[in-house]
């Protein structure tokens, strides 16, 4: 039987991963993006993002996370660059945090191996660490860094080289779909398809305003911290590490011997995608600072560099991912909530999924007309 014709909209992470994955298990793929390749104005580029083998944010993660892992190391293999880094990492904060709970409930559920480490322990073992000696530290040896800039550049040319035609600099200006497929427009070119993929990230509400879709984009700032890693952890054993205290810090030391710090919710400043995201000042800096200050021994506190990026968040922090509603051969992926790189690998998967009609397990908790609980994050 022939196998549809795909249109993706955007090569953020999930359009990059879809377009690749279809293409290669021989989908006719077009896909366009409205900037230049590796552009910085959505979510999904930079040289870091943690992958945390079994994720604290619920059992669904978690499958995606086992499928992922299989997937990272398998690209791994192929790519030319390093992907995935597996440091470790680890999931910390105070006696009672849900956060820390789950990553040791969810670890014992899906028998994965972790370490229960109290935070005098830990601090002994990776000595620039200073965690305050009660916190509760469920480390995963498996858990690690994977690379967006590398990735979507090792997507787009596995992409390529299956036959895909990947236009960038391409805004899609105009969607029309019928029961007989979608006509997409921009200003080079018009385009029939027999599906869309609608990956847009932070713009997928300003795509579609008759359905006001609940994705709420907000500016979110990260930091690099000088650091030189003491003699035996070296970066490729220093662990990625989240923190549930504060309202969430995250970080993890980088490739080129440095630690990034970012906070989930920074000063929660709604954004307009369109417009170029503030530049960090001062504020942010002192923002993210505080968690070197008190978390860390012997980093110099002054950031080395800064930058300003989008988050893209549900109300409960669980992706969107379905059809629209009365177009079934358009469909919504859209990673988003701050938690999305890691899962990759699956992206492509679960597209294919949806255009066979398969069905791929715990996809309801990502409807559009869900009723859920939010997910398990960092408390505020
Ligand atoms: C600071 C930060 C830290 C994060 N940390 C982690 C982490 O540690 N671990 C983790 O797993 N995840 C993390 N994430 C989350 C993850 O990076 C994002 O969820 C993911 O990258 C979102 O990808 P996306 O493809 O859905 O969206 P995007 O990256 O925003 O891509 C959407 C694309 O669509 C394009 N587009 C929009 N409209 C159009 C149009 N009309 N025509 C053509 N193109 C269009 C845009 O230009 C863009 O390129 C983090 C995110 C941020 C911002």
């Amino acid at each position: 039987m022939r196998k549809p014709k795909v249109a993706v909209l955007g090569l953020g992470i999930a359009g990059s991963s879809i377009a690749a994955t279809l293409a290669t298990r021989g989908y006719s793929v077009v896909a366009f993006e409205q900037f230049v390749p590796l552009h910085e104005r959505g979510s999904s580029h930079g040289d870091t993002r943690i992958f945390r083998r079994v994720p604290h944010e619920g059992a669904v993660y978690v499958e995606l996370a086992e499928r992922s892992y299989e997937g990272w190391k398998r690209w791994n293999s192929t790519a030319q660059a390093q992907l995935f880094w597996e440091c470790g990492g680890i999931d910390a904060g105070p006696d009672g945090s849900p956060m820390v709970q789950a990553a040791e409930s969810l670890c014992r559920q899906y028998e994965q191996p972790f370490e229960l480490l109290d935070g005098r322990e830990f601090n002994r073992r990776y000595s620039y660490f200073r965690l305050p000696d009660a916190w509760r530290v469920v480390y995963q040896p498996a858990s690690g860094v994977v690379c967006p800039d590398a990735t979507r550049a090792f997507l787009h040319e596995m992409a390529r080289n299956a036959g895909a035609r990947l236009v960038h600099d391409a805004r899609i200006l105009d969607i029309v779909a019928s029961s007989h497929g979608v006509r997409v427009r921009t200003i080079y070119e018009q385009v029939d398809c027999d599906v869309l993929i609608v990956a847009a990230g932070s713009w997928l509400p300003r795509i579609f305003p008759e359905l006001r879709i609940p994705l709420f984009p907000e500016r979110r700032v990260i930091a690099w911290y000088p650091f030189q890693c003491p003699a035996g952890s070296a970066f490729q054993r220093s662990p990625a590490f989240v923190f549930d205290s504060g309202g969430g810090w995250y970080g993890m030391p980088t490739p080129d011997g440095q630690i990034k710090i970012g906070h989930d919710k920074h000063f929660n400043e709604p954004i307009d995608p369109e417009v170029p995201v503030r530049d960090p000042d001062q504020r942010d800096a002192e923002l993210l600072s505080d968690c070197i200050k008190q978390y860390f021994n012997g980093v110099d506190n002054v950031p080395a560099a800064i930058k300003s990026c989008i988050y893209t968040n549900t109300t409960d922090r669980h992706f969107l991912i379905d059809r629209h509603p009365d177009h079934k051969n358009i469909l919504f992926f859209s990673c988003c909530s701050g938690h999305g790189f890691k899962y990759a690998p699956v992206y492509g998967e679960i597209a294919e999924s949806m255009l066979t009609g398969n069905t791929w397990s715990g996809m309801d908790l990502f409807q559009l007309d869900r009723r859920s609980t939010a997910i398990t994050r960092f408390s505020d």
